[in-house]
């Protein structure tokens, strides 16, 4: 066996395209069923994902294994593409320690992206501030989100309808509520927090899966809390009076790159605060395993930060209590 094939049987495709495409929508034989974001699929979910491969039985008959995915999907090269799998391989594995995909720094997408896409986000930003932005306005300030807060992080307005994409510059963007992946000057990537339909969030094609949203604002706390969600990192860091230092990976299913390694060198503590979920539960237990610094905590109440939040929670007298 070769290195690439080694590296094809040691992960499961499934799961690569979740973290893409969200839960899948059904199930058939050891198939995923998605619809199928390469088609713009309305109907029905041609999209079938195995372990070890994918393909569309609808309109665009497309397919391949994860490198054809992630090459198509993600917009990555083949180079980059075996970058990202060694980069987040379980280091468990001995076959693979023993091959030359270690564990490798993850870098932002690159340069040309980073531009077409950072105009896409300043364009929504301009847009969710104008009349066509006051119903997801009200969204985000359902979501305990203040004025100052959703200015700071950038957030945007993509219009449009509900499951609906564009093609901007060679990019597929869903419209939604954009939320740019900023950490300094560089832009790691854009999720949409889509107005309906399933996966709730995508993103602009060609971001990165290995940020840390929130990343660059990590500096100068002793303590850090990591939750599940964008939204939850916003308005964990709005509520804190300023007692930790807020971060997020985005998904219960990612793992931390170790890029942002240096990031939580200096401080003390790392919080681990998911949902409660099965995917809360299995993502909490991952992050811990990287230092014994970290701990995981539970909300009094409500199933995420937010939650908590809406229900009148104080998020400054839990991390009190928790610190
Ligand atoms: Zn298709």
């Amino acid at each position: 066996m070769n290195d690439l094939q080694r590296l094809k049987t040691a992960l499961d495709l499934r799961e690569w395209v979740e973290m893409d495409l969200g839960p899948a929508l059904a199930r058939g034989g050891d198939a995923r069923l998605w619809k199928c974001p390469f088609h713009r699929e309305q109907r029905g979910c041609s999209l079938a994902v195995w372990a070890d491969g994918w393909r569309c039985f609808g309109a665009c008959q497309e397919g391949g294994d994860i490198f054809d995915w992630l090459q198509k999907y993600r917009g990555l090269t083949f180079i980059e593409a075996v970058g990202v799998l060694g980069g987040t391989l379980p280091i468990a594995s001995r076959q693979i320690r023993q091959s030359r995909f270690v564990p490798v720094d993850a870098q932002p997408p690159e340069e040309a992206w980073q531009q077409i896409a950072g105009q896409i986000a300043a364009r929504a930003e301009t847009i969710l501030w104008s009349r066509q932005g006051k119903s997801a306005r009200t969204y985000l300030q359902g979501r305990g989100l203040k004025e100052e807060t959703i200015i700071r992080a950038r957030l945007g307005l993509i219009p449009g309808r509900a499951e609906q994409w564009w093609r901007i510059q060679g990019l597929t963007v869903p419209s939604g509520i954009t939320l740019p992946w900023w950490v300094g000057k560089e832009l790691w990537a854009v999720k949409v927090r889509r107005a309906a339909g399933l996966p709730k969030y995508l993103q602009i094609t060609g971001g990165s899966a290995h940020g840390l949203y929130n990343a660059a604002r990590l500096e100068g706390h002793e303590a850090v809390l990591l939750v599940e969600g964008e939204f939850d990192a916003l308005l964990a860091e709005q509520e804190c009076g300023g007692l930790v230092g807020v971060a997020t990976l985005g998904s219960a299913g990612r793992t931390l790159n170790p890029r942002w390694l240096p990031l939580l060198v200096g401080c003390k503590t790392i919080l681990i605060c998911l949902d409660k979920d099965e995917a809360g539960r299995k993502g909490a237990a991952r992050l811990q395993a990287f230092t014994r610094r970290a701990r995981i905590v539970e909300l009094p109440f409500g199933k995420d930060l937010t939650e908590f939040v809406i229900q009148g929670g104080s998020v400054s007298q839990w991390l009190n209590d928790v610190l």
